[in-house]
């Protein structure tokens, strides 16, 4: 069905910075546009289509030709049945609005490393001013029944711009990052206006209760004497006479494509080699996005640790660690690089000997086929970041361990924390000693325990997925206008529970 024959008003508007695509040129040097294959995309999938929906975002490169661009997606999408619609920025705007507000001060800020952060002025021009474009993009295009979803830290200001612009749509936005305490926050020189600005939207989404919290305590900050009403996931308050939702929903995975892929021979078979290539009892998986947020150092620090302090691990554990590159243009992420690459050859050097390599290091990409292969392989995975939104590579990792006998080492300040603690071995990515230990503990764990611990993992994850994730994002902030609008999780079996189900059920650390 093309977008056109399922165009009906109440179509869901995505709008997230990139677009799920990747434009490049083929051998021919024609350009050539692949749908992405990400979690995101895939629960979004269904429910565009439902709807002839719409995303909106940037392509990934500077300037460029509407028209071009708009026919190459057209074409791309033609079966897709909903379209996507770019945004085009000038060099500029890359510089200073994402490589700059977004990555230079909103990404470290939120993520608790203040020290990181370049308050440069012009960056804040150039955010407004995108968030304007993305926001007037969205108004040459939307209906008035159409229902609203921004996407993350980029575009925090663009439902302020769509109400000055005069669009009353139901708006909902979803914070993919963590939202830092109001110390860190307050520390922002435009704490005010990007609060103020988010308090635009009809529903503001967060991964963890604790990001919430934070919020919420900036809110009182600023609005002494703000009355938040309710309990549980969604939190409600008025501004202005207007009614603003705020929650909490943890984004998760396609569980079941992951653990249905993992099963396939080919991947068990791939998986099988890569553990006889590596030729060790015990095989430790670190994935990672090159990004100092996510612990890498801290880690190989604490691997080297264990490696000292544990001796009986020498010769029969090796860490797997892949690096899959990053905003490399950003000078910080060349030296985390060199920063990484000096300390593997240092352990390397240190303790390995001709048929065992304690670290193995790949920097690139890589695809599922081998992803699914990496985590079969993998006895531990070794997941510590410093501070993450959420942290998909836990969850993966268990949905493809069809074997249910690995072992999750998670960061307490992951997001996936709050779903996974029950199962995984919680580590403080700070005390090197401790992940030191819990990586001892996970190799010395037996197998009774880890097939238990790894049910408790799956079954969280099974429950709680991105269809989930959706269903409970979209129930929270359309409900009352979504009259007939078909929730993901009616089309799977019984296996997930109601979002109030849940809410209920649902039991947290705090
Ligand atoms: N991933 C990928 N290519 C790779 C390795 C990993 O696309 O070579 C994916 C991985 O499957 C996961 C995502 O990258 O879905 C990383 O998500 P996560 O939430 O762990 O961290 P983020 O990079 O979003 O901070």
């Amino acid at each position: 069905m093309t977008p056109s024959e399922n165009e009906t008003e109440n179509r869901l508007i995505i709008v997230s910075n990139r677009l799920p695509v990747t434009i490049a040129r083929d051998k021919s040097g024609q350009w050539q546009v692949s749908e992405g294959s990400g979690g995101l995309v895939t629960a979004m999938a269904p429910v565009l289509r439902d709807r002839g929906g719409l995303w909106i975002g940037w392509s990934g490169m500077a300037n460029g030709d509407r028209e071009t661009l708009k026919n190459l997606l057209d074409s791309t999408t033609e079966d897709t049945g909903y379209r996507f619609e770019p945004v085009i920025l000038t060099e500029e705007e890359v510089d200073h609005f994402y490589k700059g507000f977004s990555n230079e001060i909103l990404w470290p800020l939120f993520h608790d490393l203040q020290t990181r952060c370049n308050f440069d002025p012009a960056y804040w021009d150039a955010y407004q001013r995108v968030n304007r474009k993305f926001a007037l993009c969205i108004c040459d295009i939307i209906k008035a029944r159409d229902h609203i979803w921004i996407h993350d830290y980029h575009l925090s200001l663009v439902g302020r711009e769509l109400r000055e612009l005069g669009v009353y749509s139901k708006i909902g936005y979803f914070l993919h990052i963590p939202f830092p305490s109001p110390d860190l926050f307050f520390k922002l020189p435009w704490r005010f206006e990007i609060l103020k600005g988010m308090l635009a939207y009809d529903l503001i989404g967060f991964q963890t209760l604790r990001d919430r919290r934070n919020f919420v305590q900036c809110l009182h900050l600023i609005y002494k004497g703000i009355v938040i009403r309710g309990r549980g996931k969604v939190l409600r308050t008025q501004i202005d006479g207007r009614e603003i939702s705020i929650g909490w929903f943890p984004i998760s995975i396609d569980y079941e494509e992951f653990a249905k892929n993992a099963k396939k021979d080919e991947v068990r078979e791939r998986a099988e080699t890569i553990q006889k290539e590596m030729n060790v009892q015990h095989i430790v998986l670190g994935v990672d996005r090159l990004d100092y947020t996510k612990g890498i150092p801290e880690r190989l620090a604490a691997f080297e640790l264990a490696l000292e302090q544990y001796p009986e691990l020498q010769g029969n554990t090796s860490l797997l660690q892949l690096v899959v590159p990053s905003r490399v243009h950003i000078p910080k992420y060349m030296e985390l690089q060199e920063k990484v690459e000096i300390q593997i050859s240092k352990i390397n050097g240190r303790f390995g000997r001709p048929g065992w390599m304690p670290v193995h290091y790949m920097f690139r990409a890589i695809d599922n086929r081998e992803l699914l292969a990496f985590y079969r392989a993998a006895d531990i995975a070794f997941i510590t970041p410093l501070k993450d939104g959420m942290n998909l590579v836990a969850k993966e990792y268990c949905a493809a361990n069809v074997d249910g006998n690995g072992v999750l080492i998670l960061s307490e300040f992951a997001g996936a924390k709050d779903q996974l603690h029950r199962g995984a071995l919680l580590v403080n990515p700070y005390d090197i000693k401790a992940v030191a230990q819990a990586l001892r503990q996970a190799v010395l764990m037996d197998l009774h325990q880890r097939k238990m611990r790894m049910q408790t993992l799956r079954k969280s994850i099974r429950r709680q997925d991105v269809y989930w994730w959706v269903d409970a994002f979209l129930e929270a902030v359309f409900v009352h206008k979504l009259k007939g609008f078909p929730r993901l999780t009616d089309h799977l079996e019984q296996r997930h529970l109601s979002y109030r189900q849940m809410e209920s059920s649902y039991r947290h650390d705090e």
